[in-house]
């Protein structure tokens, strides 16, 4: 469904984005992942995707704080494959502590990765998605932009921000065939939240299924993480003709979560 079209995911290397863009490839588009980690490990997620799915698929190493890295790996992106029709910004960091003990300098790394990239990726992206008339801007959001928790002011405040964004950058592109959507996951069992549950582990004497039975229970009533592969599924179908008129939607795949 998506042969002959080219995704950028950011935070690609693990987690939902390493989802994504496996789901992405599966459908058939050229994929550009993007990351931190072993180079080793990298090339060969990066290879078994070719390998998988028959597309092409590249690496970026771009550091989604740079914004002049943000705009090289649009700009790579478009000299190697023609394109950039799909835009996934998915990398995100996470730092917890309450308001007065939040180090101003974790403040400012949240802000960066988690939302001004998203406004640098979409700023560089675009106009190539307008010569074409044609575009899928995706935002992994959160729960976290629609509701808050304790202790997550920088992800909390990035992730609201994100959703504001998704909604002017969809009116600004209201005529035409780009949309821009968020999606908003509950719990996902990545290793973004794999550290939350060690620290409650450690924190309450637990182990770690019990730690995992007691996030779930605090705020997701399926009590089911959500997984990278729905998440994909998802993306997917953003990205297919039948969402042509989803603009400016935030997306909850919480089970739950929001409902209550
Ligand atoms: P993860 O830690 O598994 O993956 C994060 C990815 O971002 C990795 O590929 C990492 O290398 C990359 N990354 C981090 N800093 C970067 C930088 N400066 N430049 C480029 N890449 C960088 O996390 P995840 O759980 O898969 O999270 C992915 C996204 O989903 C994030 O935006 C997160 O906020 C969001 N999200 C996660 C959950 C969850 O429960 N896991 C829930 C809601 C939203």
């Amino acid at each position: 469904m998506l042969k002959g079209k080219v995704a950028i995911i950011t935070g690609s290397t693990s987690g939902i984005g390493l989802g994504v863009a496996r789901k992405l490839a599966a459908s058939g588009a050229d994929i550009v992942l993007n990351g931190f980690g072993d180079a080793a490990e990298i090339e060969a997620v990066r290879s078994g995707i070719e390998a998988d799915f028959g597309v092409k698929a590249r690496y970026s190493a771009a550091d989604m704080t740079k914004p002049d890295q943000i705009k090289a790996m649009v700009d790579e992106t478009v000299a190697a494959f023609g394109s950039v029709d799909i835009l996934v910004n998915n990398a995100g960091i996470q730092h917890t502590a309450p308001v007065t003990e939040f180090p101003a300098e974790r403040w400012d790394s949240v802000i960066a990765i988690n939302l001004s990239a998203v406004f640098h990726g979409i700023q560089s992206a675009l106009p190539h998605m307008q010569a074409k008339g044609w575009g899928r801007i995706i935002n992994i959001a959160s729960v976290h932009g629609l509701v808050a928790s304790v202790n997550k002011a920088a992800y909390v405040a990035a992730k609201h921000g994100v959703i504001g964004l998704t909604k002017v950058v969809a009116l600004e592109n209201a005529e035409g065939g780009i949309t821009c959507n968020a999606i908003c996951p509950g719990w996902v069992l990545t290793p973004l939240v794999q550290k939350q549950i060690d620290a409650l582990a450690a924190r309450e004497g637990i182990s770690e299924t019990e730690a995992k039975v007691k996030l779930l229970s605090e705020k997701q009533p399926s009590k089911q993480f959500t997984t990278p592969e729905e998440l994909g599924d998802l993306a997917v179908f953003l990205s297919s003709p039948a969402a042509a008129n989803i603009k400016g939607a935030a997306l909850t795949v919480d089970g739950g979560w929001t409902a209550q």
